[in-house]
Parts: C-alpha cells; sequence; structure tokens
C-alpha cells in the first residue's frame, strides 16, 4: 500500500468556504473605510489554511497575520510574502534572514526586536505599540526611542485587551493609539480585530484584523445576524452496544446506566480537541435526534444515547453541534479554543 491508498479517517471538518467568504465580506463591510485583513495563525484557527487562504483572498483579503514565522510556509503559495505580517516578530537573526528571504513583515514588539531588525539590515516592517494588554508591543514611553524613528514602517498595530465586553479599557486603549499614531509615521495603522470592528468607527483606522468571527466566532451580539458558521464536525460512528441496568461507562465510570440503553461508541476524543469539558453536558445530533453523552469522553472515543436515532449503525456518521456561542455556553470553553483545539486527525473537506 502507498500513502495514496490510506482509507479516509472517521472525522470530518467541512469548511464551508461561502460562509467563510461571506463572514470576511460582511466584517470588511463592518469596517468601514478601512480594508479588513485575516488573522489566519493557528492553521487558520484550526480550519485549516490550505482551504481558508484562497476563499479569503478571492473574496478581498490582501493582509494576512500570522503569529510564527513557522506558519509562513503554508500561506506563502496563496499570496506574495509582502502580504503577510508575523505577529510575534524577530527573536533571532535566523528569523530576519527568513523574513527578508521570504518577504514576510516582522511585527516588531520590542526595543530588542526593533534594534535586532535594524542590525541585521532594517527593510519593511509592522510595529506594535502596547496600550494596555501588556502583552506584546513597545510601551507608550518608548515612542519617542530613536531606534524606533529609524523603522520604515507599513502597519503601524495595537491589540485591544476586552474588545468583546463593554469596558472603560477599550476607550482607553484608543485613546493611547491614537497618541501613537501621532507620534510615529506609518503607511497604515490597525487596531481592531473581530470584536473591535463593530466598537464604532473610530476603532477600525486603516486596517482590520478578524481572525474569530471569520471561522464563525461571535464575540460579541452586534455580530450576530452578520457571522455565519463556517466549520461542521461529523465523526463516524464505530460500534454500537446495549447495556443493562448497573453498566457503567467510561473512564472512572461516572454514567450508570439505570435502565437498559441502547449506545454507540463515536471516534471522537482529546487529541481530536474533544475535551472532557463537553462530557456530561453536550450531545451529539443526528438529523434532528439529540445523541446526549454518556460519561467521560475516553481518550479517543465518547459514548452516546442512540434512544432518539435507533436506526443508526456503525460506519454512520454524526454531527457534532460546533455553532461556536452554543458550544462555548456547554463547554465552559471559549470560542477561541474551540476552534484552536481541533485536530490533525480530521479529513479537512
Ligand atoms: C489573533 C489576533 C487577531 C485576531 O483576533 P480575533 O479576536 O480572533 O479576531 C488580531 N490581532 C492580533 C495582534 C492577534 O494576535
Amino acid at each position: 500500500m502507498t500513502p495514496t491508498d490510506l482509507p479516509p479517517p472517521s472525522l470530518r471538518l467541512r469548511l464551508d468556504r461561502t460562509a467563510l467568504a461571506d463572514n470576511w465580506r460582511a466584517l470588511d463591510r463592518l469596517s468601514g473605510s478601512a480594508s479588513a485583513g485575516a488573522a489566519v495563525k493557528a492553521d487558520a484557527y484550526g480550519i485549516g489554511v490550505e482551504a481558508a487562504l484562497p476563499a479569503l483572498h478571492d473574496a478581498g483579503a490582501r493582509d494576512f497575520f500570522v503569529a510564527h514565522w513557522s506558519e509562513v510556509a503554508d500561506v506563502l503559495p496563496h499570496v506574495p510574502g509582502q502580504a503577510i505580517s508575523v505577529l510575534h516578530g524577530p527573536l533571532t537573526v535566523e528569523d530576519c534572514a527568513y523574513a527578508r528571504a521570504s518577504g514576510a513583515r516582522p511585527v516588531i514588539n520590542s526595543m530588542y526586536q526593533a534594534r535586532l531588525w535594524l542590525k541585521t539590515g532594517g527593510g519593511p516592517c509592522d510595529l506594535m505599540v502596547d496600550t494596555g494588554m501588556n502583552r506584546l508591543g513597545i510601551a507608550m514611553n518608548e515612542l519617542g526611542e530613536a531606534d524606533i524613528a529609524r523603522l520604515q514602517i507599513d502597519i503601524l498595530l495595537s491589540h485591544l485587551a476586552s474588545a468583546d465586553e463593554d469596558s472603560p479599557l477599550n476607550a482607553t486603549q484608543l485613546a493611547r493609539f491614537t497618541e501613537a499614531c501621532a507620534a510615529i509615521p506609518a503607511r497604515r495603522r490597525s487596531l481592531a480585530s473581530s470584536a473591535g470592528i463593530v466598537l464604532g468607527k473610530e476603532y477600525t483606522f486603516d486596517v482590520t484584523r478578524p481572525g474569530l468571527s471569520l471561522y464563525g466566532g461571535i464575540p460579541r451580539p452586534e455580530l450576530e445576524g452578520e457571522i455565519r458558521q463556517a466549520a461542521t464536525i461529523e465523526v463516524a460512528l464505530i460500534q454500537c452496544r446495549d447495556v443493562l441496568p448497573g453498566d457503567s461507562i467510561g473512564y472512572n465510570a461516572t454514567f450508570v446506566a439505570e435502565r437498559p440503553m441502547h449506545v454507540g461508541v463515536v471516534s471522537l476524543g482529546y487529541a481530536d480537541g474533544f475535551l472532557r469539558s463537553w462530557g456530561g453536558k453536550g450531545m451529539l445530533r443526528s438529523n434532528d435526534a439529540a445523541l446526549p453523552l454518556l460519561g467521560r469522553i475516553s481518550m479517543d472515543m465518547v459514548v452516546v444515547d442512540l434512544a432518539a436515532a435507533p436506526q443508526l449503525r456503525e460506519g454512520d456518521w454524526i454531527e457534532v453541534p460546533y455553532y461556536l456561542p452554543d458550544a462555548a455556553a456547554t463547554t465552559g470553553l471559549s470560542q477561541y479554543e474551540l476552534l484552536t483545539v481541533l485536530g490533525h486527525r480530521f479529513q479537512r473537506l
């Protein structure tokens, strides 16, 4: 057998490219006079860069944001290096050399990175200013540094810490970013990610950087009705069995049957991003039938009650409800986590 003869896996992640493109268009429209880019780090938040990139580019996206240098290679076949910004910036001379070879722009986040970039030859870059999140970015009191003035800045950016809430921090960060824009010459300016886009038109500047909402995430109520689910998940039923009253199911026997039950073992577990936080509360679906999860997710499998769909057989496909706001409410995981935990065993369609 050659690898091309491998049978298809028992998990499928279906990307709705139309929904993805529509979500980008909605976010671009909501960005007003700014143009929406696309955050495609972490393999397009687990959806798969290979499928997501062409759909986003065809829809009109021209600025792409990844976190790591290792993520540039998967984006490069689809867009020129100059369209890619690397958010973590350069840590080593090798990073700088790779930036120049690939054309991808480093986001300079600290005085260390500014000096490293200049020392290795400089050139176009982006600059992140920290306006109150204390994650990456030069501090407000470093805006006047001589080495910052020497940078050739395309996008000047900052990131909002609480854009998904009505927090006074949003206005504080906007005021600081406005101050930074006055102090630092740049070709373009960018503050808002998905949630920030709908905070008001003063937040959108020249470029916006949505990630989560491209892939169906709804971090603020203003985005309801604008954003559609982009990823659906289907998993195979690998065994049907009958359990008797008193029988327990799964790790640590947390579920004990009180009556005879017909149950199904489904190919879905931790490595696929289906974490224990789903256990006990969640349910899978088969058309209109709800199939409650029984007991703990147990490594690579989970057991469901088949009472509502007794016709299901081994090899049938079952849907995992992955409408992100609802899945987040069920599991206590964030919509970001629900996407980025999705593992590598899915057949991405
Ligand atoms: C991840 C990221 C984004 C995208 O944010 P979403 O909330 O997913 O829209 C934008 N900008 C930066 C700096 C990021 O790290």
